[in-house]
């Protein structure tokens, strides 16, 4: 009888225990769970405008253009004008009919200045830390600093005025950094429909 009884018990215990372990499972995962969405919130939140740089999508900043002269972080390519090997950090779009450069998002426009060898050159600031950088414009610009651009705004036209690209004609010579840091382009336009 007492036997019994002690097994009882023990199986009556050991109940408990798979009770309570099963309970701390369920409070692990949805710990887990609660901390994922948390990260995934406060990923979001970063940009004051609420923009996801994954999600935001950059208009490419002119129409009917080739690219010339691809990106590249590392690979050496010809400058016809320099008459020299050089990585290229930028995609140059040639003009063809269309003269014409659209910011390739909202933002503001931080910087406009023109020197010898970069032409004329407008810098907006989107969210997110990401600015775009438009090099070899023509000097008169549709903006100014401090102007607040939209997605697909005409900020200004190509020009020839970028010494250091001079051979290449009338072109843009187009730059995004995140950050500070030059990245490529590519991954943020949707080059498709150049
Ligand atoms: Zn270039």
């Amino acid at each position: 009888m007492d036997k019994t009884n002690s097994e009882q018990k023990k199986k009556i215990v050991m109940n408990y225990v798979y009770a309570i372990l099963i309970g701390v499972l369920v409070i692990a995962c949805a710990i887990t769970i609660a901390l994922v969405s948390t990260n995934s919130n406060s990923r979001a939140d970063i940009g004051d405008e609420g923009l996801d740089v994954s999600t935001t999508t950059y208009v490419v900043p002119m129409k009917n253009a080739t690219v010339v002269k691809d990106y590249s972080g590392s690979e050496l390519q010809y400058n016809d004008t320099l008459k020299q090997w050089e990585i290229h950090k930028a995609i140059d779009f040639k003009a063809s009919d269309v003269l014409d450069v659209y910011a390739v998002a909202d933002g503001t426009v931080s910087n406009v200045y023109t020197n010898y060898l970069e032409g004329t050159v407008i810098e907006i600031s989107h969210a997110n830390g990401v600015v775009s950088i438009y090099k070899s414009m023509a000097s008169d610009v549709n903006v100014k600093v401090g102007d607040e651009v939209s997605a697909g705004q005409v900020i200004g036209q190509v020009s020839d005025g970028m010494a250091q690209e001079l051979n290449t004609g009338a072109h843009l010579h187009f730059e995004m950094t995140v950050d500070g840091v030059k990245v490529d382009p590519n991954d943020y336009l949707a080059l498709g429909d150049k």
